[in-house]
């Protein structure tokens, strides 16, 4: 049926729906506030789509059938108040996307872990045969990869901006890894609200579907039980983790992490909620462990950049907030020089005092005001030294480092004060313990 579909936004999310659109027939207005990057732009008109950058034409967009914004502009903005006043119906990508597919769907949400459990629950299904693509946040958009394509499953990691404006959209499985505070500006800085729009995920799932969720997480645990659902609960708990490197993805399988590229207790959850969902799509559970063996995560995240003097140096520049430093610095089985800082976002640092106390042998800041961290750790740590440039903070690190040591990237905080954003952090680091060996 030809309708007229308004798109609000012109990034990767706003152009996949766009497209996705036009590929099912409807015509289609596309909309921004701002300025479009020329390389949607190209896209756009390869696909002759109309558009519009540096504001809105509400005339034109509240003559369209539905709205489908970008998962960037939030609610309460003008322009969705408006639209939403004038008896519009609107919706977000992936909810558009959703009412465009037949295909089975893995939902992976939570603060932190996305990225890895989207990854490896991608790559268990692929070494498995299944005919799977892998969509949301990480790979291509959701929309995007419709309007060329179908699977029969999706791997679509799902962040809270994105599951805030969904309708129907329903996953066969979904998982749920953890909430803790991050982007609370978005939800008026209250953690319910934040939580409420990660549970979005579980609203309409049925009986048949599964919802796996981590039990450890105080948070989702009380959202998981005051939300009710009707899908079946598959939880993760202390007891499925053996507190080596195994853990129980049913009473009769056991995984073994000592032999991937994956460290930590976050990764153990990852790698069980992974497997679960895999489970769940009909993966034999004899192949999940050579395919963990030979599975490789994305950079940044508890990387290993090299070994230097005997000094082991971890990449986890991908940890913008202290929960992620937590298992990081968890997982540390030798005394740590700590490279942490950058743009703050409100940080509470308690939660890290007794793991700093017991591993981290000397810190360095590496920001530009590096005031909380030096207040909050002056009195625990030895060693603080505050530095503005990688180079210098690898080589300060270096210096105080023994062998044995670990120096572990894991900075807490945003990218942008210093740099382009976290890949260049942590690419900026990788170049630097390469250096070393000519200093
Ligand atoms: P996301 O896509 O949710 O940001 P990533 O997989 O990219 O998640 O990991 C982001 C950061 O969080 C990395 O520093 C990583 O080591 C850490 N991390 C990964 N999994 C978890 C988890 N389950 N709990 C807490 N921290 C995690």
């Amino acid at each position: 049926m030809n309708r007229k579909v308004g798109v609000l936004g012109g990034g990767i999310s706003g152009v996949g729906a766009a497209l996705l659109a036009k590929a099912k027939g409807n015509t289609v207005w596309l909309s921004d506030a701002g300025e479009i990057k020329k390389v949607h732009k190209e896209t756009l008109q390869t696909y002759s789509i109309p558009f519009e950058e540096s504001g809105h034409d509400f005339e034109r967009l509240v003559d369209c059938d539905i709205i489908v914004k970008s998962p960037g502009i939030p609610a309460t903005s003008q322009i969705i108040r408006d639209l939403i006043a004038a008896g519009k119906e609107v919706i977000g990508e992936i909810e558009w996307a959703f009412r465009h597919t037949k295909g089975r769907i893995i939902g992976i949400t939570g603060t932190n872990g996305k990225t890895t459990t989207t990854l490896l629950c991608h790559y268990f299904l692929k070494q498995a045969g299944l005919n799977v693509a892998m969509v949301g946040n990480v790979g291509e958009s959701f929309c995007h990869f419709l309007a060329e394509s179908e699977a029969d499953w999706y791997v679509c990691e799902l962040s809270s901006f994105q599951l805030e404006d969904v309708d129907t959209f329903r996953p066969d499985v979904a998982i749920l890894l953890n909430i803790t505070p991050d982007h609370l500006d978005r939800y008026a800085y209250s953690i319910d609200r934040y939580a409420q729009a990660k549970l979005n995920i579980a609203g309409r799932m049925t009986e048949n579907d599964t919802l796996i969720y981590n039990a450890m997480d105080p948070i989702t645990v009380a959202k998981v039980m005051s939300n009710e659902t009707e899908a079946r609960l598959n939880s993760i708990r202390e007891t499925d983790l053996s507190g080596s490197d195994h853990v129980y993805v049913t009473n009769d399988l056991r995984l073994d992490l000592s032999r991937s590229r994956l460290m930590g207790k976050h990764n153990q959850v990852n790698v069980l909620a992974a497997a679960r969902a895999a489970l769940a799509a009909g993966c034999q559970p004899s192949m999940l462990q050579s395919a963990l063996e030979s599975f490789n995560n994305a950079p940044h995240r508890m990387e290993r950049a090299g070994v230097h003097e005997g000094v082991t140096y971890i990449n986890d520049s991908k940890a913008t907030n202290t929960d992620s430093v937590y298992y990081a610095l968890e997982a540390m089985k030798a005394p740590v020089i700590w490279i942490a800082g950058g743009q703050d976002k409100g940080n509470d640092y308690s939660t890290l005092l007794d793991l700093v106390d017991k591993k981290v042998k000397a810190l360095i800041c590496l920001g530009i005001d590096n005031s909380k961290l030096n207040e909050t750790f002056s009195t625990r740590v030895k060693h603080i030294s505050e530095t503005t440039t990688m180079r210098e903070a690898v080589r300060r690190a270096a210096s105080l480092a023994s062998s044995g040591d670990m120096v572990l990237l894991s900075p807490a905080c945003a990218s942008f004060d210093l740099f382009e954003n976290y890949e260049d952090r942590g690419n900026q680091f990788k170049k630097e313990v390469i250096e070393l060996r000519h200093v």
